[in-house]
């Protein structure tokens, strides 16, 4: 499916996400589909819990004990593959790579969209972190309703706004 219309399947996206218990703590949920030479998000996880191996090709793996949620892969990923996810009363903390300006502000109410560029439901910006080393991308932190756990990925970006 992901070859036809750029969208994996929901059996593909399910398989990257851990049990909903594993997700009371923020884990990085990793949907790097495809093959390719890439392995920034294993070298810049301080925790040791993304797994790439000799041959750079092979998907990244990840142990969900070790991961604290902390989004420095997130940071990292050429691809913006990775997001973050903690589901607590009822509701979804989701961290995720914006490379647009201006960035969202705190308290904001953005439409959040699915994998397909719909959109799913609207969220509140609860945090936006940027880092000094990673001039080009920022942390946004997004609260929606938990029902959208499985299909929220990202943000809309507004009107004006452009690549950072
Ligand atoms: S969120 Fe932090 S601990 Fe988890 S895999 Fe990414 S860098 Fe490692
Ligand atoms: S850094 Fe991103 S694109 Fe590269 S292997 Fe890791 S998850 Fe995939």
């Amino acid at each position: 499916m992901i070859e036809k219309t750029g969208v994996p399947s929901k059996e593909a996206v399910l398989e990257q996400f851990p049990e909903r218990i594993v997700l009371v703590k923020p884990k990085a949920i990793i949907e790097c589909y495809k093959e390719i030479p890439c392995n920034p998000c294993s070298t810049s996880c301080p925790f040791d819990a993304i797994h790439v191996p000799e041959d750079i090709n092979v998907r990244p793996t990840i142990d969900f004990d070790a991961c604290t949620g902390c989004g420095i892969c997130v940071y990292h990923c050429p691809g913006l593959a990775i997001t973050v996810m903690q589901v607590k009363d009822q509701k979804v903390m989701m961290k995720i790579p914006y490379e647009f300006t201006p960035l969202p502000k705190v308290g904001e109410q953005r439409n959040v969209l699915d994998r397909s560029g719909a959109v799913l439901t609207q969220g509140t910006i609860t945090k936006v972190q940027t880092s000094p080393k990673q001039e080009k991308t920022a942390l946004i932190h997004v609260e929606m309703d938990a029902a959208h756990l499985h299909d929220a990925i990202t943000i809309e970006v507004t009107h004006g706004s452009h690549e950072s």
